[in-house]
């Protein structure tokens, strides 16, 4: 049985009167001790949805529940979580002790009590040796630490984290996604999680919860969303895929036969698609697909004829883009330095395995 820490019942968010929903009908459970991402495009309702929970704003229809009980009418800082923003909003004129023990001294903790758990929390982020510094001598990524300290220090139940590496530069936003993954395993504490970094989420998360227009099209831990999409939405969204349209040919169950736009027919796994005579997308990761500087029927059954358009290489992969049939365009990912590319422009297949491409419906 697992423990449930919110519950999110049937939410709804509009701002204004007459305004499109920012946030539609949701329903979503996070589990005490989960780090649950929210992901999405700009827009898709992700703060809305974290602002419910810390209080700042109003659901315009359904429930929050915090162990259980409705926080309606709890005002923010009584509902005891703490929170992280993209903008560090630490305290200028304060040093990192005052900034990280602000959340004791409003709850009225003793000075001694104080000093030992900002102690305690500057280690956490490994942040011991700076207590007596001014935000402004720190780096952005020191910055940051102080916010999680900051939001750590009461031990909370749940801390809410939106978008908090925003601002910082790629490596260093990788580094700290690592570091808040193991405070996570640490301290157990539950986190809700938010970004449009697709990579960011499946690095961190325990579960994901796909936002787009303000609802949830899926939610599942990061090995699934990525395997097995529920719709070609989260498949686009979530890594990278080849969005091919079709129409469909042929259904028996799980099975079907898709005649692609560009002409070949090829068989998918049915996900979310219509019958006979329905449109849809098929979708195949880039790195499934297999390529050879020979012709289609020495590649065996399956395979198709595709001429290399471009070859781009980035190091550790290289990107190729080849076309197939009558326009179509397909990406291909592989392993750099094993095996001869095909000549551009000269007789190349493609193939896959069965059961790597998937039919999704069009209408998303
Ligand atoms: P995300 O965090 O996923 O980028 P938001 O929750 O910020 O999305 O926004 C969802 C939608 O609600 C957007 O269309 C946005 O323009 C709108 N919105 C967000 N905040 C406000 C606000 N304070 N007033 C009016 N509209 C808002
Ligand atoms: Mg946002």
């Amino acid at each position: 049985m697992t423990d449930t820490l919110v519950r999110f019942e049937g939410v709804r968010k509009t701002y204004g009167t007459g305004g499109a929903a920012a946030v539609v009908g949701l329903d979503l459970d996070i589990a005490r001790g989960e780090l649950m991402t929210l992901l999405g495009p700009s827009g898709s309702g992700k703060t809305t949805t974290l602002m419910m929970l810390a209080g700042f704003e109003m659901p315009s229809a359904g429930r929050i529940l915090l162990e259980g009980r409705d926080i309606a009418h709890t005002a923010p800082h009584r509902r005891g979580i703490g929170v992280v923003f993209q903008s560090y909003a630490l305290f200028p004129h304060m040093t990192v002790a005052e900034n990280v023990g602000f959340p004791l001294s409003v709850r009225g903790v003793g000075r001694a009590d104080r000093d030992a758990r900002v102690a305690k929390a500057l280690a956490m982020v490994r942040l011991d040796g700076y207590a007596d510094r001014r935000p402004l001598q720190l780096s952005g990524g020191q910055q940051q630490r102080v916010a999680l300290a900051r939001a750590l220090v009461f031990e909370p139940p749940i801390v809410l984290l939106d978008e908090p590496l925003g601002a910082l530069d790629k490596a260093l936003r990788e580094e700290m996604q690592l570091e808040i993954r193991h405070i996570h395993q640490r301290l157990g504490v539950t986190m809700m999680y938010v970004t449009h970094d697709q990579a960011e989420a499946l690095t961190l998360s325990d579960r994901i919860a796909v936002f787009e227009g303000g609802r949830i099209r899926q939610v599942a831990d990061p090995k699934r969303l990525y395997d097995r999409p529920a719709d070609a939405f989260v498949a686009g969204f979530v890594g990278e895929n080849n969005l091919l349209p079709g129409m469909i040919e042929a259904r028996d169950g799980e099975d079907c036969t898709v005649r692609l736009r560009c002409g070949p027919v090829v068989e998918a796994q049915a996900v979310d698609c219509g019958g006979v005579g329905q449109s849809c997308l098929v979708a195949i990761r880039p790195e499934r697909i297999a390529v050879a500087g020979v012709t289609a029927s020495d590649l065996g059954e399956g395979a198709l004829p595709a001429t290399l358009q471009e070859a781009i290489f980035l190091g550790d992969y290289v990107r190729l883009r080849l076309s197939v049939g009558d326009g179509g365009d397909i990406l291909v990912k592989r392993p750099a330095g094993i095996g001869a590319l095909p000549e551009p422009g000269g007789p190349a297949a493609i193939a896959w395995p069965e059961g790597a491409a998937f039919a999704f419906s069009d209408a998303v």
